[in-house]
């Protein structure tokens, strides 16, 4: 008896440490080596063209007090451990209650992908490439809409409520907004997995290097890490409309009226180009980040940014319902 409960609660363990190192894989040394050598070499570059503005010291320039010690990332670090403790007490919970089923399934993907070790090498690439382009696809989409409906702009908002971006900022987001990124991928992965099953049965693997899907690894290693950082870098004219650079995600947390709903592209910047809310700056812009002064108040503890926009949802659902009736009930007389 005592015997099982500690292989389950082994197992639980197994779960929530996989879950962990799948959360903390965006933060591999590999790409935050990355992100500093790219850093240093904004430096030199900014240094050499804006002298009076750019810290004479690397270290300086990479840590300035007043982006990693600012309120808004004191709040991000205290958010994060939170939420990633919460995320760790509720998966072990999972994993204690339907830990068998869910060991069963997960060690059964696991084996799908060991046996699919001798595949064809253009199928393993082409497949690598559809489901990048696929998963960032929905990912842009799903961004889009949380930001275009005014019920789930009120979770989207958590991440956008920072007012300095630190690299732990890419976690400040509300769990809903997580729920979205899961149903995200949920549709987009089973479809071009389903779409090259039948193309080429038995064949299927993803190219990974240290454990990483090949794609995102070199995403990643192409400073996806400053992205939400202080540091400026713009990929240029021509290759801005390609991939998002930094600079284009950090136009995205703008304040200004101008890079409203514009860069919503995670990886690629293709669909932003294609669909009409691509933004490339042309020169490095003093950018003021965050949402509402207002706005930024409510949201300046941990518990408000879990709890706020339950809040302010529900208000946006009681706003529309109060228009609704107002529309049905209005007589001729009074509309006219
Ligand atoms: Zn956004
Ligand atoms: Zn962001």
């Amino acid at each position: 008896m005592s015997g099982f409960a500690v292989a389950d609660a082994m197992l639980a363990l197994d779960i929530v440490s996989d879950t962990f190192g799948k959360l903390f894989s965006r933060f591999h040394w590999t790409s935050l080596l990355a992100a500093t050598v790219i850093a240093y070499g904004a430096w030199l570059w900014q240094r050499r063209r804006e002298p009076e503005e750019t810290d004479a010291s690397f270290l300086r320039f990479l840590f300035p007090r007043k982006v990693w010690l600012h309120r808004s990332a004191l709040l991000d670090y205290r958010f994060v451990l939170f939420d990633k403790v919460a995320l760790g007490v509720l998966v072990g919970g999972i994993a204690l209650l339907f830990g068998k089923d869910i060991g069963k399934a997960v060690k059964g993907g696991a084996t799908a992908f060991e046996n699919a070790t001798d595949s064809n090498l253009w199928v393993a690439v082409a497949y690598t490439v559809a489901l990048l382009l696929t998963e960032d696809f929905f990912r842009y989409w799903a961004h889009r809409i949380m930001h275009w409906s005014p019920f789930l702009w009120q979770f989207h908002k958590v991440h956008h409520s920072a007012e300095v971006l630190v690299p732990v900022s890419q976690l400040r987001t509300h769990p809903v907004n997580g729920l979205i990124n899961l149903t995200r991928s949920v549709i987009a992965i089973p479809l071009v997995t389903g779409v090259f099953v039948l193309l080429f049965p038995g064949e299927l693997t993803v190219l990974t290097i240290l454990g990483i899907n090949a794609g995102r690894f070199v995403f990643d290693i192409l400073g996806a890490q400053l992205r939400h950082s202080h540091v400026w870098l713009s990929w240029g004219p021509v290759l801005s409309r390609i991939v998002i650079s930094p600079a284009q995600h950090q136009i995205h947390h703008s304040r200004a009226p101008e890079h409203f709903n514009r860069n919503f592209g995670s990886q690629f910047a293709l669909w932003d180009w294609m669909f009409g809310t691509l933004y490339v700056p042309e020169r490095r812009e003093k950018l003021e980040l965050g949402i509402s002064p207002a706005e930024t108040e409510r949201l300046r503890s941990v518990a408000a940014l879990y709890l706020q926009p339950f809040r302010d949802a529900w208000a946006v659902v009681r706003r529309s319902r109060a228009e609704r009736a107002k529309k049905r009930y209005r007589t001729p007389e009074l509309s006219a």
